[in-house]
């Protein structure tokens, strides 16, 4: 049973695209079969696996218009391309998704588009991510009710909570009207600078807020994170003896060993 993980936080720039791609990747590597979703038009995930947006035959845009108007299982499968990485697959997103947006900001799925659309592939993969856009607009909406779980990523800083309370509200939100079952997968703390103090308080706090959620393994500040992206490969193709891809790596062993307790009991 194909499980669906949407990577949320409203606000840009704490890393849901750099888990999206590491984390994805490590699970495949350790021989699951996962497919990530790219949901947000900036297509960051997208280009930060070295797909080139200008030969794609389909991107999002198709799924989300196709699927609008019906069912329609043939374009989300063509739509789907292989990455870099074996056992990861992708739906690749381009800037034009930002106009589905808004075409679809009428229609009576709006909010269901996206599950109505994934569906049929659902169980051809052990894990599908989502990779959400900076905003609560109606892509989010469609990634949070598509959902099984919400992975949140927090970026160790001064205003780490700040966006929380209004983070929560839309989970919530979406759970009593939208998707009952949406649980909280786990909180990732990156970018963590282990030289000051404000980093290890900042943690802290997101744990007494978070009791229980928050990952043993906490993704550090790492230049060549930043830079892999560029090269259009992840972590570990990258450098994978860097510090980033040891806690990315770590991590996606973390994820695994605590879903491997859930579904024992
Ligand atoms: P989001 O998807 O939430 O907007 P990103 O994953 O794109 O966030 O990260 C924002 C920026 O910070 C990007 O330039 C990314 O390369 C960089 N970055 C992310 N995580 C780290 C990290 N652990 N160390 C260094 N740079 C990082
Ligand atoms: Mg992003």
């Amino acid at each position: 049973m194909g499980k669906i993980i949407s990577i949320f936080n409203q606000k840009g720039g704490v890393g849901k695209t750099t888990s999206a791609i590491n984390l994805a990747s490590y699970i495949a590597q350790m021989g699951y079969k996962v497919l990530l979703i790219d949901i947000d038009p900036q297509g960051n995930t997208t280009s930060g696996l070295g797909i080139e947006k200008d030969d794609l035959e389909y991107s999002m845009y198709d799924v989300i218009i196709e699927n609008a108007k019906e069912e329609n299982f043939e374009v989300v499968k063509d739509a789907i391309v292989n990455t870099v990485v074996e056992n990861l697959y992708i739906l690749p997103s381009r800037v034009e998704l930002a106009g589905a947006e808004i075409e679809i900001t009428y229609n009576e799925y709006r909010e269901k588009i996206l599950k109505r659309a994934i569906k049929s592939i659902k169980n051809d993969y052990d894990y599908i991510f989502i990779d959400c856009p900076p905003s609560l607009g109606l892509l989010t909406i469609n990634a949070l009710t598509a959902a099984d779980s919400v992975l949140i990523p927090i970026q160790c800083e001064f205003y780490a909570l700040e966006g929380v309370g209004q983070l929560m509200n839309t989970i919530n939100l979406v759970k009593k009207n939208l998707n009952p079952d949406l649980k909280i997968q786990g909180v990732i703390m990156s970018m963590f600078d282990g030289r000051t103090n404000l980093s290890i308080e900042v943690v802290e706090e997101v744990k007494k807020y978070f009791k229980g959620k928050v990952y043993t393994t906490i993704i550090p500040r790492n230049i060549k994170l930043a830079e892999a992206p560029s090269h259009g490969l992840p972590i570990m193709l990258y450098d994978k003896n860097s510090t980033g891809a040891k806690a990315y790596k770590e991590l996606a062993e973390e994820f695994i060993e605590l879903e491997r307790d859930e579904q024992n009991g």
